[in-house]
């Protein structure tokens, strides 16, 4: 995928170019397509808000690439994320939220209504609601970008399949970590944890499951410096944090799970960020622009689950619609109601 810079104003350059830029206005516009974007979609639907949701690089987020989800109510057996998302969609779907799978290039909160620039068309919106989620944090160690695809991933669901039969390295101590750690016990042949201390972060219960599992293994007090290779991750070099004492190990693959950053930079010098780029809300979903609402991981560092996502997103909606009631109220008394977009 190519990386856009926020400020590039594609819309801009497609006038410049002679090109017809389309402009679309929507009362409630939602980015990002994971459990609080589309439960936002769902409650904005039976509002008969019409709302669009803009899917960014994927549909369903990162639950959609969660091999098994086990603490979402009302599935006692377990979903997997991938049909747990599908089954979000459906239901937006059906109360009439719309879907576009376009990419936000640029947004720009001090117009009303927002401009927020794709690809593709811009849109104005009357109500905004943000769920970019997190992204992988990455390790930032030579190898690491040069292996991508080629031995080194962040989607044990997405690849693991490639390593059927090989050893693997599990980079990281929290549940995610462990969690996909166990999946990939399912086809490798030996799942080995590196982790730099020598406490696990995750649950009690993940833990458990993993030091009970014989393809498992642990390396502690252990950071990586290094991915070493050829046409493809051949092994991986690194030291012990309290020795100093180098340590390698060959192996045929890298999953790396050391946490998460949100994905705010096309809001930044916009939107109140916390001091790690996390999206400040107050307990109505509420950011410090009016109309601008936030949910799901992108302003949330401390729970980080599909539920809270989800009902986060919900109650983004239900915000958005009273702010948009409110909105319409106030432009009818002033004897100006509703503004267009101001094109
Ligand atoms: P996390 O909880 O932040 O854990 C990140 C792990 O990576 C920690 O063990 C951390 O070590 C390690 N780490 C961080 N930076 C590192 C670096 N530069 N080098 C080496 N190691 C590094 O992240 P997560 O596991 O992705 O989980 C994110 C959130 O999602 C959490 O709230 C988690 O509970 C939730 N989650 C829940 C489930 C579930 O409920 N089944 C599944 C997946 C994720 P330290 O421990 O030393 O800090």
């Amino acid at each position: 995928m190519t990386e856009v810079p926020f400020s590039l104003d594609l819309s801009r350059l497609q006038r410049r170019a002679g090109q017809e830029v389309e402009n679309i206005e929507r009362d409630m516009l939602i980015i990002g397509a994971g459990p609080a974007g589309l439960t936002a979609g769902l409650y904005g639907g039976r509002a008969l808000l019409k709302p669009l949701i803009l899917v960014g690089p994927s549909l369903g987020g990162q639950t959609a690439s969660t091999s098994e989800m086990e603490n979402y109510p009302g599935f006692p057996e377990g979903i997997s994320g991938a049909d747990l998302a599908q089954q979000f969609m459906a239901q937006a779907t059906r109360f009439g939220a719309e879907i576009a799978y376009e990419e936000v290039t640029a947004v720009d909160l001090g117009h009303y209504p927002f401009v927020v620039t794709t690809y593709g068309p811009v849109y104005h919106a009357r109500s905004l609601i943000i769920c970019t989620g997190t992204a992988p944090r990455r390790l930032g160690i030579p190898g690491e970008r040069e292996f991508v695809g080629r031995g080194v991933s962040y989607c044990a669901t997405c690849d693991g399949y490639f390593y059927r039969d090989k050893t693997v390295v599990v980079v990281g101590g929290g549940d995610s970590a462990l969690d996909e750690g166990l999946y990939l016990t399912r086809l490798a042949k030996e799942v080995i944890i590196v982790h730099r201390r020598d406490r696990l972060r995750a649950s009690a219960l993940l833990q458990e499951r993993a030091r009970a599992n014989p393809k498992m293994r642990f390396v502690w007090n252990t950071v990586l410096d290094e991915i070493v290779g050829d046409q493809a991750v051949r092994g991986l070099r690194g030291h012990n944090v309290l020795t100093g004492e180098p340590w390698e190990i060959a192996c045929d693959g890298v999953f790396i799970y050391i946490g998460l950053v949100p994905n705010t930079q096309l809001f930044r010098g916009q939107l109140t960020l916390d001091e790690n780029g996390y999206i400040v809300t107050d307990k109505r979903q509420r950011t410090n622009v009016p109309g601008v609402f936030a949910a799901g991981d992108v302003q949330d560092p401390w729970f980080r689950q599909v539920i809270v996502a989800a009902g986060t997103g919900a109650a983004a909606a239900i915000e958005a619609e009273r702010f948009l009631a409110e909105k319409a109220f106030e432009e009818q008394k002033a004897g100006h109601p509703r503004r267009g977009a101001n094109l």
